[in-house]
């Protein structure tokens, strides 16, 4: 696609992860369509550095102070504002001179940065699937409330987002979300326990960040498109259904109350749903391998299995108690990972951490965002003494 209108301005929070990077590659193969305005990271200040130097930003913001210290030695010449710390984040977020902000930082660490985004009513292409399982019903709340946009770029909304353009929302059933079903889909479960964190991240069909390749072989990932569903899509969880689709060809489809079922397909690639979001409602061109059906062979189905993958019913749980739930199993999540990644917890104590910590926290029916702030912080804390007391038992 070509354009002749003025470019819009971009702001990518969380470039220089998994998403970000593949955002970047796709506006470079797009020059016209946007111009850069902000780009963020945490402490990966040299991949920031070289993004920088390759793509010139208007402005950079750095959430690591010590990070922040090294940019300028990285880029004397750099004129342009670089912001420091979650303020520096919001900032650039919320800039009047952006038209969209991808959000694409992971974890919780996204949930205020992309609120000052929607706040100031840009056009959100998000990626970042925490703020709305921590935070959705204050984040949609605010998007209505703001003017902004929200445009799915997690590969399985995104391909509901497609299914559904020109339907009546009265006439859609249900959604069934795909999942490949990650590394230990076959796996027994008396081997769960023997799974190291090398095992844990070679993800068959898709590469991403170390965070959301846990998520993947645990199934977390999947219940939290769950409830990403639920608030991009005003949807009950009772209507969100999951497939295990081993071959990750169909992103995800919609039933209709005729019995008809939509699905969209293509390769395992994120390069396609980013540059949806980007060009949405339109399409372009992209240099990406051809579906061949033939080669592929078969498309196979599975049921989940909530005994093997437990995280998949927690997901659902916590969807179901609403209020503060969604948001502690979010940031016990988020501890459990960590210490598996740093071989301090088994993978089979995973969904145990997180349920422990559910039971250890007050309930909040309606959580305003400094209480999500606050509950996420407790539930943290609560959650590393719960795995520090279960390393002294094991
Ligand atoms: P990565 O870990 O690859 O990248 C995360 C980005 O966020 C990096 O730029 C990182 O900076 C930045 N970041 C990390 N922690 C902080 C923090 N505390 N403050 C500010 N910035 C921070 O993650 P992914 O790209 O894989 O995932 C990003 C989001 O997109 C996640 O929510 C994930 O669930 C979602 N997603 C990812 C998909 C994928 O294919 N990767 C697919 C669908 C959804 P630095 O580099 O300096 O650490
Ligand atoms: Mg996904």
């Amino acid at each position: 696609m070509t354009s002749s209108a003025t470019p819009r301005t971009i702001t990518i929070l969380g470039a220089t992860g998994s998403i970000g990077t593949q955002t970047l590659d796709v506006l470079s193969r797009t020059p016209d369509l946007y111009r850069l305005h902000f780009l963020t990271c945490n402490t990966r200040v040299d991949d920031l550095a070289d993004q920088v130097r390759r793509y010139r930003p208007y402005g950079v913001a750095i959430r690591d102070q010590a990070a922040w210290q090294r940019f300028r030695s990285l880029c004397p010449d750099f004129t342009g504002p670089v912001l420091c710390g979650e303020e520096g984040l919001c900032e650039a977020a919320a800039d009047a001179a952006n038209d969209v902000v991808i959000s694409a930082m992971v974890g919780f660490s996204g949930v205020v940065p992309t609120m000052a985004a929607v706040e100031a009513g840009h056009v959100i292409g998000l990626a970042n699937k925490e703020t709305l399982v921590s935070a959705g019903a204050l984040f949609t709340a605010a998007v209505t409330k703001h003017g902004a946009t929200l445009l799915a770029i997690d590969s399985e909304h995104s391909a509901i987002a497609q299914c559904i353009i020109g339907e009546r929302r009265s006439d859609i059933s249900r959604f069934i979300i795909t999942a490949s079903g990650g590394p230990f889909r076959t796996t027994p479960t008396e081997a769960f326990s023997t799974i190291t964190p090398a095992m844990a991240l070679r993800h068959p069909n898709w590469s991403m960040g170390a965070k959301i390749t846990i998520d993947s072989a645990t199934l977390m990932n999947k219940g939290f498109e769950v409830i990403e569903a639920r608030w991009l899509f005003d949807i009950a969880a009772s209507c969100v259904d999951v497939v295990i689709h081993p071959q990750s060809i169909i992103h995800s489809m919609v039933e209709f109350v005729d019995g008809s079922v939509k699905a969209q397909m293509g390769m395992p690639t994120m390069l396609v749903p980013i540059q949806y979001a980007l060009t949405y409602p339109q399409r372009a061109a992209l240099d990406v391998p051809p579906m061949d059906l033939a080669a592929i062979g078969q498309l196979t189905f599975e049921r989940p299995d909530y005994d093997r993958f437990p995280c998949l019913r927690i997901a659902y749980d916590v969807l179901r108690a609403e209020g503060s739930a969604a948001c502690v199993a979010n940031a016990a999540n988020e501890v459990a990972v960590a210490a598996f990644l740093a071989q301090r917890l088994p993978f089979t104590h995973i969904p145990a951490l997180i349920e422990q910590t559910l039971n250890n926290m007050e309930h909040v029916p309606y959580p305003s965002l400094a209480d999500v702030v606050a509950i996420d912080a407790e539930a943290r804390a609560r959650a590393s003494s719960l795995l520090t007391a279960m390393s002294h038992t094991a």
